[in-house]
Formats: structure tokens, C-alpha cells, sequence
């Protein structure tokens, strides 16, 4: 490509836009623009980058035996009301209707469709293992799309889908995923952590997510430097910590807390540290009334309560629900003589002494609190969401150290959810039908290439990893209307295709500053720069974008150095 007719629109200025460096640099560099709200244009350079990212992703999942197929963006709502998720999904799902008033949902993921596809399809157990996929635009409307095509409305995805006949199948299959998830990540340039996840609303039970390390990450991990256990906070077992005194502070004692309704109020007011605070928050499992108590410095994990219930609906009950319960205004609910609600209790609630809860009265709080004496629950389990700080679950030995994380990529052992569902079955060698055991795989693609960027980046602009930049290589003229650097140039840029590197020849008329600041921004691995003094030596200057090393070989050898520097620069 030659730079004078190149559709690279770079940016001088950091565009208002962008709140994050990805997403700056993804602009400046002229990667991408913004349609409308979540919904981007890939311009060609960043559509180069994303193209390499998808060939890796092909590569390793052909290689593991996985087939690439084309599904419909446009999917009939009946599939998604068989499997339950049409309400679900709720106001995330982008809906249309046909002329014949028929609804349709953009597909926000394919289980549905692929369930149903392969349902018709297989129906012995001599068709089975069997593992697809597809890389194709995803739609969700998302409530704060944000971060550029971190979190967009339409964005690339790889998703793959796995058949198998038995739990022990999906265990292995799920293991070659895991693998050729992390040889796609390596070769994309990336570290990434595989951390243990909670599975939501998509169903299942065993997944991991693979994470960015980046503090612009929305997702929180705790992991072990000791062990190595790594997991999101919604999915951490929080080890409980002992309750902070160790004795009664006598009888139970009404205060008088007007107008004190939050944890920081009370601290304030009472002089008591939240840890001896029990907080009580109040929950409707499946329309039925829940008290949860965690301490009041915690904060409360909802999955971890949905799934302590079994509950497959969890939502804060109304303001008119907690003061029909309590008989009190919000802010002064107490675990303290509770009744018609079950209580759900932490691990560090129970054993609780001289806490400090609300009274079930307005403007009261109750102080001196016992567990046991004073209050009770129905259940006591992990409810609270793990912290850095915590002993790690796994070694029971290290603190657990805490991170933020951008997820490029899940797996998913979904078991038997959707097969049942949409009665995706099998026969199997007994002639018996038996349901067929399912994973699922996502790869976010563009959100892979903004977390590239995110690793890999300085303040001069993108340092992409040889494997996904846009070209490897650009070769700039000093002054492209001096003929014989112009031909030296066209030499050395030919002589690169030839080779098999992707080589840009920045031809344009520009003043070389322009030129460098432009090829940095990029962020072309490789820089040849062909000058007059080095080419009355017969020289010329590759400097790499990594670590800024120049070197000055021959006109002769520049290939080489080039191919041997990229070489190097690829081996993960
Ligand atoms: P998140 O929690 O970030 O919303 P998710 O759990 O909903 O992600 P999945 O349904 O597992 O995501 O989708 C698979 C992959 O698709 C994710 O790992 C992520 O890389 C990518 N992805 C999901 N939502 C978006 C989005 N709105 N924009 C860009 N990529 C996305
Ligand atoms: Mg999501």
C-alpha cells in the first residue's frame, strides 16, 4: 500500500469522545470511527488487524477439529420463547418485526439457533462429538455502551458451540477450547488469566473467563501470588474473616438514629466501625421475600444469593415491600424480630457480638446485638463479595490480590440446558435417546483488538504485536521527490511483499517528522527509513517500534534483518 492513496484518516488531537487510551489511539490511528452510539465503522487498517485476529482464531480452532460455519443474524423470536430467554434477555436484546407483524430478535448470541439446528440434524451417537463456529456481527443493546468497541451496541464476535455425548466428552472438548483459547490470546500478542467465572444468565455450571489485565477493565479479580487461583469477585469464595469483637457488649439497647439511614451515617453518628454493623438488604426469590445480612463494610453478591436460594429471579424488593416487612421506613431494616421473611445470613454474620443493626422502628437502630440471643437466620452461607485482602480459598494461605480486567473471551460448559429445552437429542449406542451435552466459546473480536492496543501501546501511539498489525512493515522515503531515494524505497518495499511482509511505502510529500510521528502512531513494527547519507553508503535505517533499536544494514540485507527481527517478535 502506498501511503499518498491510503484511507488512513490519523488525528492529531485526542478526539473528546474517547475516555480511554485504546479508544483514543484506535481513532488517531484511523482504525475505526463511530456510527452511532456503540455501533462502529472499521476502516481499513483497523479491519487489517481485525481480519489477522479472526485467520489466528481460524487456525487454532480448525486445528482442534471445530468447524466454521455462517448462522442467521435474524432469528425467530419461537426459538427464543422455547428456551426461555426471549423475556430473559430483556431490554439488552435488539427486537424487530417482519411485515407480517412476526417478531425477530438480531441475534445477541446463537444458542438458540445452533441447538435447534443441530437438534434437526444429528440423531446418533455416531455423529457426535461434533464442535462449530462462526465469526459474525453480535447485536446487544447495551445500557452504557462505552470504551469504543469495548463495550459496543454491534460488535465482532468468534462464538463456538460443542456437542457431546456425556459429561466426560464436554469435559475434554472444553479442555481443547480452553488450549486453543490460549494459543489464540499468545499469538495475538496478549497475557491473559484464565479465571474461574460465574456462569449467569446463560445457565451452566463450570466456565472461565479470559482476561486483559488493564485497569480501565470493568471486570474485578482477585487472584493468589502464592497458588495461583484466580476468579472474578462475582464467582470468588470469599473466605470469612472473624467477627471484630470478641465479647457481648451486655443487653441489646434501642438508640435513638434520626435521619440515619446509611452505613456511613451510623458510623459517623454512633462511633461504631462498619465492620460490627450488620447490614440487612431485602430480595424477592421468585416473587418470595428474602432478608440477606451481610457485615456492613461487605457488599452483598446477588449471585451467590440467587444461587444459595435457588433462585432462578432475584430483585431488590420495593421501598412499599420493606416497610409491609419491617414495619419501618428503608434505612432502619434489622435481622431483630423479623417474621414472614427467610433470613439469609453470611458466613460472618453468625457468632456476631455487640453489632449494631436497624430496628424495625423509624429513626432507632438497635446496638449490642448478639448472634443467637438476639437474632437469628434460616440459612447461613457464602453471600458477600470476595475483596483483595481475603485468604485465598484455594491455599487458605496468601492474601488475594485484586485486579480489573477487560474479558476477551469465555467458555462455558452449558451441560444439557438448551439441548433439553429445544429437545436437541441423540441415540445412543443402546438405541436410547439421551440429550446431547453442550459447551459454548465466545471470543470477543474487536474487543480483543482494543485490549491489544491497551497492552501495547506508548505515548507516541499503538506497538503492535508482529502477528496482528495492519502491516508489518513501512519503508519512508526522507524525501519522497528525491528520485533516487524514491527508487531505493520502492526497492526495499517490493523486495518486502516479495518476502511475504506486509510492507506500507510511505510515499507522501511530507516532511519526515510527519512522516515518523504517523508511522509511530500506527505503530508499524518496523520502520525503514531511507535517507541520503545512509544510501551513499549504500545503507539504510530499520528501527523497531518495540524497543526503539536502530539498526544501519546494506541495501542487501535489509530483508533479512527485517524478517529475522519479525521472526523473533513472533515466536510466543
Ligand atoms: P460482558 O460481561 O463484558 O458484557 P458477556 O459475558 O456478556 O460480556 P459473552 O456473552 O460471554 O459476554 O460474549 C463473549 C465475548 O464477546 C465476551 O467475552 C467479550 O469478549 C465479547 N463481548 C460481549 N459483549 C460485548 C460488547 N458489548 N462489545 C464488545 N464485545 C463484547
Ligand atoms: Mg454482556
Amino acid at each position: 500500500m502506498r501511503m499518498s492513496e491510503a484511507f488512513v484518516p490519523t488525528l492529531r488531537e485526542v478526539p473528546a469522545e474517547a475516555e480511554i487510551v485504546s479508544h483514543q489511539l484506535a481513532l488517531r490511528a484511523g482504525l475505526l470511527r463511530r456510527s452511532s452510539a456503540g455501533v462502529y465503522t472499521h476502516l481499513p487498517l483497523g479491519y487489517r488487524t481485525l481480519k489477522k485476529i479472526m485467520q489466528i482464531i481460524r487456525e487454532e480452532l480448525d486445528a482442534i477439529g471445530a468447524q466454521e460455519l455462517m448462522l442467521p443474524i435474524v432469528q425467530p423470536a419461537e426459538l427464543w420463547r422455547a428456551s426461555g430467554r426471549w423475556d430473559a434477555y430483556g431490554a439488552e436484546m435488539f427486537r424487530l418485526k417482519d411485515r407480517h407483524d412476526r417478531e425477530y430478535c438480531l441475534g445477541p448470541t446463537h444458542e438458540e439457533i445452533i441447538t435447534a439446528l443441530v437438534g434437526a440434524e444429528v440423531d446418533s451417537y455416531r455423529q457426535l462429538p461434533l464442535s462449530l463456529y462462526q465469526i459474525q456481527n453480535k447485536y446487544r443493546d447495551e445500557i452504557r455502551p462505552r470504551f469504543g468497541v469495548i463495550r459496543g451496541r454491534e460488535f465482532i464476535m468468534k462464538d463456538a458451540y460443542s456437542f457431546d455425548r456425556d459429561p466426560e466428552g464436554l469435559n475434554e472438548t472444553y479442555e481443547r477450547f480452553f488450549r486453543a483459547y490460549q494459543r489464540i490470546f499468545a499469538r495475538c500478542g496478549l497475557t491473559v488469566h484464565a479465571v474461574e467465572a460465574d456462569s449467569g444468565a446463560i445457565g451452566g455450571s463450570h466456565t472461565h473467563e479470559f482476561m486483559v489485565l488493564a485497569e480501565v477493565g470493568e471486570d474485578r479479580i482477585v487472584h493468589c501470588p502464592q497458588c495461583g487461583y484466580a476468579a472474578n469477585v462475582e464467582k470468588a469464595v470469599a473466605v470469612p474473616t472473624p467477627w471484630p469483637v470478641t465479647a457481648s457488649g451486655g443487653q441489646a439497647e434501642a438508640v435513638a438514629t434520626p435521619g440515619v439511614r446509611t452505613i456511613d451515617e451510623l458510623e459517623a453518628f454512633l462511633g461504631v466501625p462498619a465492620n460490627r454493623m450488620i447490614k440487612t438488604l431485602f430480595y424477592l426469590a421468585d416473587g418470595e421475600p428474602v432478608a440477606a445480612l451481610v457485615r456492613g463494610d461487605r457488599e452483598l453478591n446477588e449471585v451467590k444469593l440467587a444461587t444459595a436460594l435457588g433462585a432462578t429471579r432475584l430483585e431488590m424488593a420495593p421501598p412499599e415491600r420493606i416497610e409491609e416487612l419491617t414495619g419501618a421506613p428503608v434505612g432502619f431494616s434489622g435481622p431483630v424480630g423479623l417474621s414472614g421473611v427467610r433470613i439469609v445470613a453470611d458466613h460472618e454474620v453468625v457468632g456476631a457480638l455487640d453489632a449494631v443493626a436497624g430496628a424495625n422502628a423509624a429513626d432507632a437502630h438497635l446496638i449490642h446485638l448478639d448472634w443467637g440471643r438476639d437474632f437469628a437466620a434460616d440459612v447461613a452461607c457464602d453471600l458477600r463479595t470476595a475483596v483483595p485482602g481475603d485468604t485465598c480459598p484455594s491455599c487458605r494461605e496468601a492474601a488475594l490480590e485484586g485486579a480489573s480486567g477487560i474479558e476477551v473471551g469465555q467458555v462455558f460448559q452449558l451441560g444439557t440446558k438448551y439441548s433439553e429445552a429445544l429437545g436437541a437429542r441423540f441415540k445412543d449406542a443402546e438405541g436410547k435417546e439421551q440429550p446431547i451435552w453442550m459447551g459454548c466459546y465466545g471470543i470477543g473480536v474487536t474487543r480483543t483488538m482494543a485490549a491489544i492496543i491497551e497492552q501495547h501501546h506508548d505515548d507516541d501511539g499503538i506497538i503492535w504485536p508482529v502477528t496482528v498489525a495492519p502491516y508489518q512493515a513501512i519503508v519512508v522515503p526522507i524525501k519522497a521527490t528525491d528520485a533516487d531515494q524514491m527508487e531505493a524505497a520502492k526497492k526495499v518495499y517490493e523486495q518486502l511483499w516479495t518476502a511475504g511482509i506486509d510492507a506500507v511505502l510511505d510515499d507522501r510529500d511530507e516532511r519526515p517528522g510527519v512522516k515518523f510521528k504517523d508511522a509511530d502512531l500506527i505503530g508499524f513494527p518496523v520502520r525503514i527509513t531511507v535517507g541520503p547519507k545512509a544510501l551513499a553508503e549504500g545503507r539504510v535505517e530499520v528501527r523497531w517500534r518495540d524497543n526503539r533499536r536502530e539498526e544501519r544494514p546494506l541495501l542487501s540485507e535489509v530483508v533479512g534483518v527485517v524478517q529475522a527481527g519479525l521472526r523473533e517478535r513472533a515466536r510466543f
